[in-house]
């Protein structure tokens, strides 16, 4: 193995092309990460486990004389010429990403087997560049081998005082961690790395999209089920994630049982829609579900909201005879656009074809990827194809919407499968009165919710619309004196069902509206004795408009038509 190792300010790089069949799946748009190692690693015929263990045992020293906790694994060909195969390399990179996090060190890794645009900036310290080699074999003489540290238990203060939660200090403004941070949404923290802990705010955000969908989903004929989050192998056996996904699942036991919890929804429901018969009568039937998945994917600080471990998606799965599947992709691809339309976000459309990796006839292949080719022509989209990049079971529309910094993000994603009923003998009672397979609609709209969040924290740059915005107005009293009645009218907004806050502290006028502007809320309540005396409120925009007297009743009619045509 050798491995070419920078400390760099920055490194950003972009998969572009995959440059070999036996590729890892990667989610394109830029990765950028800060103040990091690069490991520019090419594995070499022999090297294994053991040889990546070696590796990352002296990097752990290393890093311990740097003052740093973080690198990037970066699979890098052109260091030897030499190489391990293709299939021997991937399973070493991985050991060194395990066997790094394992030593406690910040880890990630860039895609294998991608051609990628990438940049960095090297720090230019004297330890900044170096370059190493190791290979398997000769073990150090006993006498070198030191004797391991006696392990002391750490008392409770020494581990709290390793819990942090992650710094955004020197990310841009525009940044969605930034943004998070700043309106307190939610945090990153170090014992759950790549998942988010939701503050009220973000919270509040997140349950709003979900209500604003559901509402929608309920007009068309959707019904909400939940599944568990864990399930044994025998239900993923037979989903055949145990064999096409099992690496990017967590997995635990209970007793002599090996489990795993859900990176995909979809095998619960498809439980759920056994547990009862079906008559083409009430055939589509449509199972919204916003549980959260959990997928042991390459994530980290670095994307922050944009790829996370647990992720919840407005999930919905569709049941249908196969020749009302059509019909209903149109009518999906109508929601979609109404959806995204309310956010004012720009989408892209494109169909993923056939991956080498598939179950099922090409013939089942074809048939499904006509029907969506045919759905997205109806709708008048124009449409990219991406070859074999399908999931393992179903062709998909997937829709990609541009960040603020011009990187496309896959968010919504419409997929018709014709395997899993089959896998499942899912069934329903046709005319004839016999049992037919229904074809299932996998699709999602926002796709992650978490994802979704990121790119409108972005889009509006922290401002969010009314009807979305966590607090919607605040109250702030002119002075002390004010006080009983400025409690009176956040009361009063909130009985209304106005999202408000009281700014009550201590503190001038001055610096609380410019904390309401800072954390982006609406509107601002100035209440003095004028307004106290005309039982009125001042109303101030974040927009910087002013209105004087405005009668309490007037603005809550205003909050609800905000709230009615979504500003
Ligand atoms: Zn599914």
């Amino acid at each position: 193995m050798r491995i070419l190792q920078l400390h760099v300010d920055f490194i950003e790089y972009e998969p572009i092309k995959k440059e070999i069949p036996g590729a890892e799946e990667a989610e394109k748009g830029k990765v950028r990460e800060e103040d990091t190692v690069v490991l520019f690693t090419a594995v070499e015929k022999g090297d294994d486990g053991e040889v990546a263990a070696k590796a990352v045992g002296e990097l752990k020293a290393f890093l311990k004389n740097l003052g740093a906790n973080r690198v990037m694994i970066y699979p890098f060909a052109h260091l030897s010429s030499d190489l391990a195969r293709p299939a021997d390399a991937l399973p070493v990179l991985e050991a060194m990403e395990r066997e790094a996090k394992n030593a406690g060190i910040e880890t990630s890794r860039s895609p294998f087997g991608w051609n990628k645009a990438y940049q960095l900036k090297v720090k230019g310290h004297p330890l900044a560049e170096m370059s190493r080699s190791y290979s398997k074999g000769v073990k150090p003489a006993p006498e070198q081998q030191k004797p391991p540290h006696p392990r002391r238990e750490l008392s409770e203060g020494e581990l709290l005082a390793r819990i942090k939660k992650s710094d955004f200090g020197t990310l841009p403004e525009t940044d969605h961690r930034v943004i998070g941070e700043r309106l307190d949404l939610f945090s990153f923290q170090e014992p759950s790395p790549g998942m988010v802990y939701w503050h009220d705010k973000g919270l509040t955000l997140r349950n709003l999209l979900v209500q604003f969908i559901m509402a929608e989903l309920r007009r068309r004929g959707y019904i909400e089920v939940s599944s568990p989050a864990l399930a044994n192998m025998t239900l993923w056996r037979v989903s055949g994630h145990d064999e096409h996904y099992k690496e990017n699942m967590f997995l635990t036991s209970l007793g002599e049982e090996e489990l795993g919890l859900k990176p995909m929804n979809c095998p619960s429901i498809f439980l759920i829609y056994k547990s009862r018969r079906w008559s083409f009568r009430e055939l589509p039937v449509r199972f919204a579900d916003f549980d959260p998945v959990y997928r042991n994917e390459l994530s980290g600080v670095a994307t922050g909201l944009f790829r996370v471990k647990v992720l919840s998606q407005d999930d919905a799965h569709i049941f249908a005879p196969e020749e009302k599947a059509e019909s209903e992709l149109v009518g999906l691809l109508d929601l979609l656009d109404k959806m995204y339309s309310v956010f004012g976000l720009k989408y892209k459309v494109k169909i993923s074809t056939r991956p080498d990796e598939h179950m099922g006839s090409v013939e089942e292949w074809e048939r499904a990827t006509k029907t969506l080719v045919k759905a997205v022509e109806a709708k008048g989209l124009a449409y990219e194809v991406k070859d074999k990049e399908g999931s393992f079971y179903a062709p998909k529309i997937d829709v990609d919407i541009k960040d603020s910094l011009g990187r496309e993000w896959q968010c919504g994603t419409i997929q018709l499968d014709l395997q899993m009923p089959k896998r499942f003998k899912l069934a329903y009672t046709g005319s004839d009165g016999k049992e037919h397979v229904p074809v299932v609609i996998h699709r999602t709209i926002y796709g992650s919710l978490e994802r979704f969040i990121g790119i409108i924290l972005e889009h509006y740059k922290g401002a969010l619309p009314v009807w979305v915005s966590p607090v919607q107005a605040c109250v702030i009293p002119l002075s002390d004196e004010h006080l009983v009645y400025s409690q009176e009218v956040l009361s009063e907004l909130r009985a209304a069902g106005v999202r408000a806050e009281g700014y009550f502290e201590s503190g001038t006028m001055g610096s609380k509206i410019r904390n309401a502007q800072l954390q982006k809320i609406p509107y601002m309540l100035v209440v003095g004795k004028k307004e106290e005396d005309s039982k009125t409120v001042s109303v101030r925009t974040r927009a910087g408009e002013q209105e004087q007297g405005v009668r309490l009743e007037s603005f809550i009619g205003r909050v609800a038509s905000d709230v009615a045509a979504n500003r």
